[in-house]
This record gives structure tokens, sequence and C-alpha cells, in this order.
């Protein structure tokens, strides 16, 4: 029998996504006329053809396996018009174009173990990175604190309750991907790397860690005769981003990685500039597997936005409104000396012009 010829790979980036589109959504391509809210996570878009469709929202983890997958194609074939997206929150979308097939497939949704939501004022689903499953630097784990944190908010994300809607983001380390959203939970460490000396020479290479560092705080130096490399202590800020490059500075430790929590962060938009996210709650426990002292304080700030908020205001526009001393007394938070953000440094040793240094 002659031998099964191997496919040549196609190199040439992602396939285009017209082709898995809903027939009604490339056909109306950019002509939309306008798009309603029915109920919570479900879109109704009318396009200027007089066509409809309708979008269903369920919640879904970042990390999905064969079979829960398997699940929810299957419902998409059977309830929806067999056509599906993924959100850029992890969450999955179904199409369907009659009215008349929108509460069966909730229902098969919700049989089937899958929230139903997250749409416009709603607790949306965190956006999360990697964490302990493909990652090689976290701190902490990511899905695992968003199944934990989106257990406790189910009700938010169920309903339009929010003023606004809310952007939650985890970051299982302090310098790579996550960590900009109305309220984001990320790591903190609180103490320099820790140097294995006999591995340095072997594993890094020096002078990108050295230049990796965004205070000057790594020298190269000789330790019992082998190349290796010195940290000053005073001038690292604990960011950890010379552990990738270099593994030997192990950074993450049980004890002193820890959580932070900042709020406010925004893009900027047609009508707004961006807004920083400012840090509201540091050292919280780094407490696997249901992080309930994270959970708790994002669950206080939720709850007093969702009181004190006016109709339309992000997050950020609402701390604006009252202002940072009104949002800690609202929120129970205490306000101690870590928040005051009184380092120097910043001007002479960050990278404060557009000259790359590697
Ligand atoms: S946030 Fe950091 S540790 Fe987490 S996946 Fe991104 S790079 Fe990896
Ligand atoms: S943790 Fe950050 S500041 Fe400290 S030595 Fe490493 S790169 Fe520099």
């Amino acid at each position: 029998m002659a031998q099964a010829q191997m496919r040549h790979p196609i190199e040439s980036g992602c396939p285009d996504g017209f082709q898995y589109m809903h027939p009604t959504m490339r056909r109306n391509f950019g002509q939309w006329r306008y798009h309603e809210h029915p109920r919570p996570g479900v879109l109704k878009h009318v396009a200027h053809s007089g066509d409809e469709i309708w979008t269903v929202k369920a919640g879904t983890q970042r990390i999905l396996d064969v079979f829960t997958l398997r699940k929810l194609c299957d419902i998409g074939d059977q309830f929806a018009d067999g056509h599906v997206r993924f959100t850029i929150r992890s969450n999955i979308e179904y199409m369907v174009d009659d009215a008349a097939k929108v509460d069966p497939l909730i229902n098969a949704l919700e049989d089937a173990g899958f929230v139903v939501g997250g749409t416009a004022n709603s607790v949306a689903m965190i956006s999360h990175t990697q964490g302990w499953l493909h990652c090689d630097i976290p701190g902490t784990d990511a899905s695992g604190v968003v199944k934990a944190m989106m257990d406790e908010l189910i009700d938010e994300f169920k309903n339009c309750n929010m003023p606004n809607r809310v952007h939650l983001t985890t970051s299982c380390c302090q310098i790579n991907c996550g960590g900009q959203g109305d309220i984001a939970i990320n790591v903190q460490h609180t103490k320099p790397p820790k140097i294995n000396h006999d591995q340095v020479a072997n594993v890094c290479e020096r002078p990108s860690v050295v230049a990796r560092c965004p205070v000057a705080a790594i020298r190269p130096a000789l330790v019992d005769g082998k190349p290796s490399l010195e940290v000053d202590e005073k001038k690292c800020i604990c960011c950890g981003a010379c552990y990738p490059p270099c593994p030997p500075m192990q950074i993450n430790d049980a004890e002193h990685t820890k959580l932070a929590i900042w709020v406010g962060g925004n893009h900027s938009n047609a009508r707004g500039k961006p807004t920083f996210q400012k840090l509201v709650a540091a050292g919280i426990p780094n407490n696997p597997p249901r992080w309930p002292e994270a959970t708790a304080i994002v669950k206080k700030i939720l709850a007093a936005y969702k009181e004190d908020a006016r109709d339309w205001e992000r997050m950020n526009d609402w701390i604006e409104r009252i202002g940072w001393p009104r949002f800690f007394e609202k929120t129970g938070l205490p306000f101690t000396k870590y928040h005051v953000d009184n380092w120097r440094g910043a001007r002479n040793s960050l990278n404060a012009s557009t000259h790359i240094r590697f």
C-alpha cells in the first residue's frame, strides 16, 4: 500500500475567520444598524438589510479540556446554528438567527452546567493569564484564582446589577501579561531574588540579565571563582524581571510572594484618556486553592461600587468623583504607608527615553 502523503504545514498565520462566521454575520459584515440587550447574556443585532442575529454568551474557563469542548460544540450543533466564537475573556458565544432558538439554547447550556451572562453592566469573566499550567515563571496560579473568585461572583456574572460593566484581570507574575482592569489582582514579590551562584554561568546570559533590571540593581560578579551576578538589595524593587531570563535568580517564595489589588485601570476610548490603576491592597496572602482573602477584598470593592456609583460610572469614574479618601472609607480597606508612592529613583533609572537597551 502506498505510504500516506504528509500534508505540508501552512505557515501563513491563523486562517481566514470569515469561513467560520455565521452566514448572517458574513452577509451583513460592517452593515449593522443597532443592537439591543434583551436579557443578561444575550445580545440582538439588527442589520440594515433587516437580518437579525442573537448572540448567547456563556462563561468558560480559559484552559479547556477536550471533553468540555466537545460538549460545547455538541450544544452548538444541536441548539444553535453550528457557529461559535471565543471572546478575549474566554467566554463562548453562540450565534442564532431565530429568536425561537434562544431559550432552548440557554436551557441546554444551563442544564450542562454552564453559566449564561457576562454582558452589559455585569461583572464580566476575569481575563486571566496562564499560571502554573503553561508558564515557567508564575508566582501563583491564574486559572485557580479565576475559578475561586468567579464561584463567589456568579450572581454578578448572571445579572446586570452593576452601575456599568466591570472587568477583572489576574496576573501571576509581576511583569508580563494581565493586570489592567477595573480591578486587577496581581502578584507582588516582597523580597529580592535569591541567587544560586553554581548555576548562573551555565544557564544565564549575564549581559541580558543585567540589562533587564529596570533599576540597574544587577552587576556581574565573580563568586567562588565562577562568573555570576550580584544584586544591590537596597536598589532592588522586587519586580522579578530578572527571573525569566535567569531562573537561578529565584524570586518566587511560598512566604514572601503575595497578592496585591489595584483598581481603576481603563483603556482610552473615543471620549476619554486612559486611566492608570492604583494600588489599594497589598501583602494579601497568596493562598491556594481558594484565595479567600483576595476574594473577600474584591467583593468588598464591588459592593461599595454597586452601592455608591451612579449609573454608567465605571470604577475609575466613580473613584474620581468621590476621591481616594472616600474610596478607602467606603470599602473599609486600610490606608497604610505602603500606599504612598515615595520612590524617587524612576527618573534616573527607568526606561524614560526612546533608546532601546540590551
Ligand atoms: S502573568 Fe507572568 S507568570 Fe503569568 S502567564 Fe503571564 S508571563 Fe507567565
Ligand atoms: S527583581 Fe527586578 S529590581 Fe530586583 S534585581 Fe531583579 S530585575 Fe532588578
